[in-house]
């Protein structure tokens, strides 16, 4: 799922205090399943928000709604009625689903309530660890489903480098070698050949913008024409 962690709390006063009237938007979705921007964290939000600004003697009138997901127009449409109502917006979504609300209402600023910090796995409650970062070009077929762009410090495809030393990696003793899991892993499945394998240089298609359209879709205006 999407991870993410909700914003310093001075960051986000600082961001809203022109503004008197404000909807704080949660999400229902990955940032409510990692306890960052879901519907108790929306609650708990506005309740600090009205109470530092009753002590800055500069009071504020907060809305609270929680969408399905907010990186679908579907639910956003659930705001139109409501958005005029206010001054601006706080979205606690991940950042996919604050620029597609920013997009949907152009004419209202729209200010991140949570930093956004990767795909990650639930190892426990309030726990995440990164697993992909949408290279665009998975290997896990070839490295025993362990993800070198991620788990390796230096997100090398073909590994390992030179600072590797009994497990660990070069950058810390508290850091596995991502590269010796690989290995340990495929030796293990009996596929230790394929650790051999190179890796062609990637187009690093993750640092670009990016569309994914399914086969057999199309965009809506190609459909249109
Ligand atoms: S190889 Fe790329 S797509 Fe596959 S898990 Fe790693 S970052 Fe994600
Ligand atoms: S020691 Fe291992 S994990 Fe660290 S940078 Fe080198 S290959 Fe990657």
């Amino acid at each position: 799922m999407i991870v993410a962690k909700r914003k310093p709390f001075d960051e986000l006063k600082e961001m809203i205090k022109p503004y008197k009237k404000v909807l704080n938007v949660g999400c229902g979705t990955c940032v409510s399943v990692c306890l960052a921007g879901g519907e108790k964290e929306v609650a708990v939000l506005n309740a600090e928000l009205d109470m530092a600004r009753k002590l800055d003697d500069n009071p504020i009138e907060l809305g609270a709604v929680t969408l399905e997901r907010q990186c679908d127009q579907e639910y956003l449409a659930e705001l139109d009625d409501m958005i005029g109502d206010y001054d601006a917006v706080v979205s606690m979504a991940c950042g996919v689903g604050i620029q597609f609300l920013a997009e949907r209402f152009p004419e209202k600023p729209v200010f991140p309530g949570v930093d956004t910090t990767g795909l990650a796995v639930n190892q426990d409650v309030g726990f995440y660890e990164e697993r992909c970062r949408s290279c665009g070009a998975c290997v896990l077929g070839m490295t025993g489903g362990i993800c070198p762009v991620t788990m390796c410090a230096k997100g090398l495809y073909n590994g390992p480098c030179g600072g590797t030393n009994k497990g660990k990696c070069e950058i810390s003793q508290d850091q596995p070698c991502a590269w010796f899991q690989i290995h340990e892993r495929l030796s293990k499945q009996g596929r230790l050949d394929l650790i051999m394998g190179y890796k062609e240089p990637v187009e690093w298609l993750d640092q670009v913008p990016r569309m994914t359209i399914q086969p057999g879709y199309k965009k809506p205006e190609e459909e249109k024409a």
